[in-house]
């Protein structure tokens, strides 16, 4: 597939990995000083081909992409860190404490995913090999880490998933927010909360927008997708109040007595409503959350509460 860039600044490329022939779903950050690279995010195994063609296309050649970061190990946001491990073997993988023996060791990982994608795992998000041990890098809250042309600090940002690190980039402002800053397609005044099991936690969501927020940054680098400037609070606003009412809605769903099935369709009818009152397509959300896993999230969530 012929390569989609966005440059965002003289120094970093979103490439749009045009995850399942779709462009505008999954993004990769690349950071290029005209010498070395690095990536924050790489995709899913599937699209690995778009991602490299993407990096060389920026003007990168492989042998200068050093430093490969991912804000959590799902597999749309990290699956390809041990493909490009074994084809680029001079990288480095940097992930929280809690991703890193993930990416060593993906068996876990992978058995979790199986339960929700079942026989679908290779066809949509292709092969998942280990990084060897020795080239993961484990990066704690607070770690500032050199990459060409600037300096990453990184965000203990649980809610989405326990193992969630977002990026703040100083020199440029932006913030790479993986997961935790929501879904929101460009052009779009709407924001996603991507909320699957096993480890979506509403409270400590809403504590890490808190703590985004604050970083005042100049603009959101989204996984899904894209850059967005312009008022940031009302983002942060969006994502929260949807994440909140969400889970409020799945509970009196459970407290009536509500199958997971009848929730879906429920919930599934209440959102496109929403969407379509408010003129936005649905498509490209539907593929980065889906209804399933959105309520699924949710319900095992308060299942555990209880
Ligand atoms: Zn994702």
């Amino acid at each position: 597939m012929a390569p989609i860039l966005h440059q965002l600044t003289e120094n970093i490329t979103a490439i749009d990995l045009q995850f399942q022939g779709r462009t505008q779903v999954v993004a990769a950050y690349l950071f290029y000083d005209g010498d070395q690279a690095a990536l924050i995010e790489t995709g899913p195994g599937i699209t690995v081909e778009t991602l490299l063609e993407g990096v060389q296309a920026a003007g990168a050649p492989l042998e200068a992409l050093r430093q490969l970061f991912v804000t959590h190990i799902h597999l749309d946001h990290a699956g390809a860190a041990g493909i490009l491990a074994r084809q680029l073997p001079w990288v480095r993988v940097y992930a929280h404490p809690v991703g890193a023996p993930h990416l060593a060791d993906p068996s876990k990982l992978l058995a979790s995913a199986a339960r929700l994608y079942g026989d679908q795992m290779d066809a949509l998000w292709g092969r998942v090999l280990p990084v060897p041990a020795e080239r993961v890098v484990v990066v704690n809250d607070g770690d500032e880490i050199k990459i060409p042309g600037t300096t990453l600090r990184a965000f203990d940002t649980p809610g989405h998933a326990r193992h969630h690190h977002a990026y703040f980039d100083a020199a440029s402002g932006l913030l790479f927010t993986g997961d935790v800053g929501g879904v929101r397609m460009p052009g779009a005044r709407y924001v996603r909360p991507p909320t699957p099991p096993p480890e979506l936690d509403i409270d400590a969501w809403v504590a890490s927008i808190a703590r985004l927020r604050a970083v005042k940054a100049s603009g959101l680098c989204l996984t899904h997708f894209g850059l967005f400037r312009g008022n940031l609070d009302w983002h942060w606003d969006d994502l929260e109040r949807r994440l909140v009412a969400w889970g409020e809605a799945v509970r009196e769903e459970l407290a009536h007595g509500a199958s997971d099935d009848e929730i879906v369709r429920r919930m599934q009818n209440q959102i496109v409503a929403e969407m379509e009152r408010r003129g936005v397509g649905v498509e490209a959300y539907d593929v980065a959350a889906s209804y399933q896993h959105i309520v699924t999230g949710y319900v095992r969530y308060w299942n555990k509460k209880k």
